[in-house]
């Protein structure tokens, strides 16, 4: 898919951005690159590379992804084209599951450098707090025989040589995703260096208020996944009890005041709410007008509110092949009661 070119470019001087404890400046929006099974890693590329060229500062990436070789291509395209320094760029990249191993961190990261043709990332995170290892794509009944609960005892291992990467200089903020706030209390309180910030699923159907809250109150950046509330997810993904947040009445009747598509309007509420959402799309006007939702007119301090009452606590992913052998059901892995569940 190639960029059309009737789409105006958006300065990214006018993208508002947050700041992380360090005084570091990220993107207040951001373009996901998890295509699913749905589009091919060159297609997710071409996108980087449009997107980019459009005003797009910030990637988010993962190696579970299986396309960050070609992303680090597009990448290097827009560097070497003289579009933006590599310094604009805000890179966020994920270690996967089975990579949890204290000897594996370093390696991992190195390998998604080099396959992003990278020589620091902006932001790692640890993707899940569970080491249990699932091929992408596999249905959610399968369970690793090996699956364990969270161990914090293991986390704070991984977290370790997480920690190292930014004493080597090749990542500047280390940070979490999917946690809980039971689990980012114990490492808030073990870690040398606190996550900068925890990416977790966050749309109008799905707000998590007191882990955001907790997020902002502890200077940890929320960074939104599924902003748009993944319309498109894979039937696996889905279960019949799932709201559509672009369907919402209230959605719907902003995007009308606003001319826009409900997806605009659930990224405009996003970002002027305090997190990063980072909507994945391949069709330029699309991710033209997911950028151009956080450079333009904001939603009314009442829309704000209306949305605020929409919440349905409507996790759409709820990671149900990290089950351990004797987990009751996908909501012991979300600590409900407050409490870490083990085995
Ligand atoms: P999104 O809410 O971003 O949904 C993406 C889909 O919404 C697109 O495929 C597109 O559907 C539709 N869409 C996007 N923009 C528009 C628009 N302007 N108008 C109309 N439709 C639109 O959910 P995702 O689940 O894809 O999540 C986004 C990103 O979050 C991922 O790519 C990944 O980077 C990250 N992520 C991180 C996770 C983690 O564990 N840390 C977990 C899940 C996601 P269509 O293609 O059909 O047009």
């Amino acid at each position: 898919m190639t960029l059309d070119n009737s789409l105006e470019k958006i300065d990214p001087r006018f993208v508002p951005y947050r700041k992380l404890y360090t005084g570091a400046k990220i993107p207040a929006i951001g373009l996901g690159t998890f295509g699913s099974d749905r589009f091919s890693a060159d297609q997710i590329a071409a996108a980087v590379l449009d997107a980019i060229e459009i005003g797009y500062r910030h990637i988010d990436c993962a190696m579970v992804y299986g396309n960050e070789r070609e992303v680090g291509e597009s990448i290097q395209a827009v560097i070497k084209k003289g579009i933006v320094k590599r310094e604009e760029l805000w890179i966020t990249s994920k270690l996967w599951n089975n990579k949890h191993a204290e000897e594996d961190v370093i390696p991992t990261c190195r390998q998604t450098l080099k396959d992003l043709q990278l020589n620091h990332l902006d932001l790692y995170l640890i993707h899940w707090p569970f080491p249990n290892h699932h091929g992408v794509g596999v249905d959610v009944n399968s369970r690793d025989p090996h699956a364990v609960p969270y161990i914090h005892e293991n986390y704070m291992k991984t977290w370790r040589q997480m920690e190292k990467l930014v004493e080597m200089g090749i990542v500047r903020h280390i940070g979490t995703s999917n946690m809980t706030i039971p689990k980012l209390k114990l490492l808030l309180r073990d870690a040398k260096i606190k996550p900068a910030a925890n990416e977790m699923e966050l749309h109008p159907h799905f707000q998590q208020p007191e882990l955001f809250q907790f997020c902002l109150d502890n200077q940890i950046v929320p960074i939104g996944y599924s902003p748009v509330g993944s319309p498109s997810r894979p039937d696996r993904d889905r279960t019949p009890d799932d709201t559509v947040d672009i369907e919402d009445p209230v959605i719907v009747k902003i995007a009308n005041r606003l001319n826009v598509h409900p997806a605009v309007a659930c990224l405009k509420w996003a970002a002027q709410r305090g997190q990063i959402p980072i909507p994945f799309s391949v069709r330029p006007e699309q991710y033209w007008s997911n950028l151009k939702a956080v450079t333009t007119e904001p939603l009314t301090e009442e829309e704000m509110h209306e949305i605020a009452r929409i919440d349905k606590n409507n996790r759409l992913i709820k990671g149900q092949v990290f089950l351990w052998k004797g987990a009751k059901d996908w909501r012991d892995l979300w600590d409900l009661d407050g409490q870490i569940a083990s085995v």
